[in-house]
């Protein structure tokens, strides 16, 4: 196997400390696999990316010593192979146009809240869109024992989800014209033969339909690996909206040990004293990472 990671960021602010732990994780992995470290600019969500929080990234990353073995990605110059996927699946009758707003969903799960039921989609436009106009295209999910997807998380151990119950038929293309995150991530790691995923804990619950989707247009699944997120001291994802600062490019030596801490990577044992030279700190947390994560030489 020629192994293939990436990190993914979203452009929605400079790299804080929260994105520096799944860059860090993503880059030891590949690290200590020997193996290709790419990056995406996931620049789709229009309204969300903010303009040269791309290039800050990209920089800092630098910075930081972590250089990625190919030119990086950048999503919003893949649109029309988005499309290209959409018209594969449209042809394939597994996806539907939907003529739900949120306010309706909302409205038709209100009796399913009250059972203290997970919350998803009814389904309600599976059948036609009652002359409804259009609004988005949804992936059409299994019933019945197929909707089980099952994974094997190399950090968190034995996943399932149940498509049906638990998510409901999900948007590929949303209702403001914008391409769904689901779509373009599975095509993306695709395309890009991406062979393991290192990424935040907070992305589990997409994996299940990541899988499906990649079942759907006949890609290979990659490993998967969802490290534990950075929260703020009131239990929140740590994100540019709710606080978090850039990274002192300055000083990258601090910010990368408290992640590889974070990582619960214990660099001492490798070496007495702490490490001087980004070159050093990269050589002792990529075999901490790899005896954490049982990979051998
Ligand atoms: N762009 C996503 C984010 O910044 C990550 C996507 C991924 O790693 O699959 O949260």
């Amino acid at each position: 196997m020629t192994y293939r990671g990436r990190f993914a960021p979203s452009p929605t602010g400079p790299l804080h400390f929260g994105s520096l732990v799944s860059a860090l994780a993503s880059w030891l992995d590949a690290r200590a696999h020997r193996g290709a470290w790419l990056v995406r600019i996931e620049d789709i969500d229009g309204p969300r990316t903010v303009p040269g929080a791309a290039e800050s990234i990209l920089s800092t990353l630098e910075r930081f010593g972590m250089i990625p073995d190919e030119p990086p990605v950048w999503q919003s110059r893949r649109m029309p192979r988005y499309q290209q996927a959409l018209e594969q699946l449209k042809s394939t009758g597994l996806i539907y146009p939907c003529g739900c707003t949120r306010k309706e969903i909302a409205d038709s799960l209100l009796h399913v809240r009250a059972r203290n039921t997970t919350l998803a989609y009814p389904g309600t436009c599976r059948a036609g869109l009652h002359g409804k106009p259009a609004r988005a295209w949804r992936l059409r999910v299994p019933d019945g024992d197929a909707a089980v997807i099952a994974f094997l998380d190399r950090w968190q151990g034995p996943q399932t989800q149940n498509l049906a119950t638990e998510v409901g038929d999900f948007v590929l293309r949303r209702a403001d014209d914008q391409w769904a995150y689901q779509l373009a991530v599975v095509i993306d790691d695709a395309d890009d033969d991406i062979t393991h995923i290192v990424r935040g804990a907070d992305l589990m619950d997409s994996t299940a339909r990541q899988i499906y989707l990649q079942h759907c247009l006949g890609a290979p699944t990659p490993h998967y690996c969802h490290v534990p997120v950075v929260t703020n001291e009131r239990g929140e994802k740590l994100s540019k909206q709710n606080g978090a600062t850039a990274l002192d490019g300055d000083h990258p030596l601090d910010a990368l040990n408290a992640a590889a801490r974070h990582l619960g990577l214990d660099l001492t044992t490798i070496g007495s004293t702490p490490a001087e030279t980004l070159e050093g700190f990269y050589a002792a947390a990529a075999a901490a990472w790899a005896s954490r994560m049982g990979i051998s030489e």
